[in-house]
């Protein structure tokens, strides 16, 4: 039996029925999907939870679905990692990275799209739809096709190839739209208003956010039923880092934590910076912008859920940062080269952030602060180009091999750059060696 009472307006309250709606008849306020608790709190234990599938579906009954076929590529439950070197390097005895690099499609952006479709299919659309900033028309069109439905997925022209092959290869009708995100969202509205599709993140969008929450449940469930002092989210439209901490309380709310004082944090790109730089400024009104960054992923120049993430890292205490392209690219490196994690460009904004608040004292170093990291590295090769070192060539001799050998700068097991390169302050000694600029040969 579903949870679900129905649709309320997060502005006026008014409440409507389960349908295909997002925005409020009366004060176009954005539609939020409301439970009951009591009956929540009946059907889940932390046992029942364990035993569940390891995804996303193991927290079934906090999602909004009543019907019985889940659309499941097995996204969820990834890795949770204790980040020591990159603690290390940061003065923060327990971070830990939440890798969802690895969810089926390569994003999170699976959690919130698995939700939509199977509600998509609940509601009996035929056709899957999305406007993208990239990773989110890889994951529709997958879905997609598990489903069996038609999909038309909507992009911005430029994007990395990456997403465009990432998204291709599963057969929508990929549409490129000459612009940017807005753009793209602008049309994307009207065709909306105008086809009975299903778009995710526009008539669906209430349900489709909703997926976000399992990042809250899963990362307090992999601390040992605990919400985490701090957690970091990259800012797009928002609906991430307002639904992770609405997981955590959601927990909370059922009895299954105890009441999180988690402060939550956001990371935007320098050149799409709309929360961070209202917050900065102290103000409440988030200005438009025009996006220019090489984290693509993140540039939504007019963000859905800005005001809500402001509000939420207001309420909670937390803190916020941005980051311009080279230190986004020179984050991709230090995560990749600390962790072993390869991120993609939002990846490099979340880290570039991270470091920022951590150098500004945001953390204590005993604080189990969580970073969210939320999408791969290999759909966005372009950012590194000619930053990384190139290969070494040989011939295939050992002399030649050796040759090549005595001509290497210094340097430590799996790092990449001389000593003297290294750009770390004094805290971080005993750290291992790192690679922060190109390295000069
Ligand atoms: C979409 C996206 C985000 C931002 O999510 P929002 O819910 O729009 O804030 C973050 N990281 C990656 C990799 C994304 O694709
Ligand atoms: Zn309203």
């Amino acid at each position: 039996m579903s949870a679900v009472k129905g649709l309320r307006c997060r502005e006026c309250q008014r409440e409507y029925p389960q349908e295909p709606i997002h925005v409020c008849d009366y004060c176009f306020g954005p539609l939020e999907v409301v439970y009951d608790y009591d009956l929540i709190q009946r059907q889940v234990s932390r046992e029942s939870i364990a035993a569940g599938p390891r995804s996303i579906w193991r927290y079934r009954p906090f999602l909004p679905l009543d019907g019985e076929r889940v659309v499941d590529l097995g996204t969820g439950f990834t890795p949770l990692v204790h980040a020591e070197n990159l603690g290390k390097l940061l003065g923060l005895d327990r971070l830990y990275i939440k890798n969802d690099c690895v969810n089926p499609t390569y994003s999170f952006k699976d959690r919130p799209v698995a939700v939509a479709t199977s509600k998509a299919l609940e509601f009996g659309f035929d056709t899957l739809a999305c406007a993208s900033t990239g990773n989110l028309a890889g994951s529709v069109a997958a879905h997609a096709a598990k489903a069996g439905m038609r999909a038309f997925v909507f992009i911005p022209d430029d994007l990395e190839q990456g997403k465009v092959v990432g998204a291709a290869v599963y057969g929508p009708n990929l549409v490129a739209v000459r612009g940017n995100y807005d753009d793209v969202n602008r049309l994307c509205s009207e065709v909306a208003d105008k086809y009975g599709w299903a778009f995710v993140n526009i008539n669906v969008r209430p349900y489709y956010t909703e997926g976000s929450k399992t990042l809250g449940f899963e990362v307090a469930e992999q601390l040992g039923w605990q919400a985490p002092d701090h957690l970091l989210a990259p800012i797009g439209s928002g609906g991430l880092l307002v639904k992770a901490l609405k997981g955590l309380n959601e927990l909370a709310k059922v009895g299954l934590i105890d009441a999180p004082k988690t402060r939550i944090s956001g990371a935007q790109p320098a050149g799409c910076s709309t929360v961070v730089a209202t917050w900065k400024s102290g103000g409440t009104t988030i200005e438009p912008v025009k996006p220019h960054t090489v984290a693509k992923s993140l540039a939504m120049g007019n963000p859905a859920d800005g005001y809500y993430a402001l509000r939420a890292i207001q309420e909670t205490g937390g803190d916020a940062d941005d980051a311009n392209d080279p230190e986004i690219i020179e984050a991709m490196q230090l995560l990749a080269q600390t962790e072993g994690i390869f991120a993609e460009t939002a990846g490099g904004v979340t880290i570039a952030a991270l470091k920022k608040l951590a150098a500004r004292g945001v953390f204590r170093r005993d604080e189990v602060v969580v970073a969210l990291i939320t999408g791969n590295g290999l759909k966005t090769q372009e950012a590194l180009t000619g930053h990384l070192a190139p290969a070494i060539p040989v011939t295939a001799s050992l002399r030649a091999f050796e040759a090549a050998l005595a001509e290497l700068p210094e340097r430590r097991p799996g790092a990449t750059a001389p000593r003297e390169e290294r750009q770390w302050p004094a805290s971080a000694s005993n750290s291992p060696t790192l690679q922060t600029s190109s390295r000069s040969r």
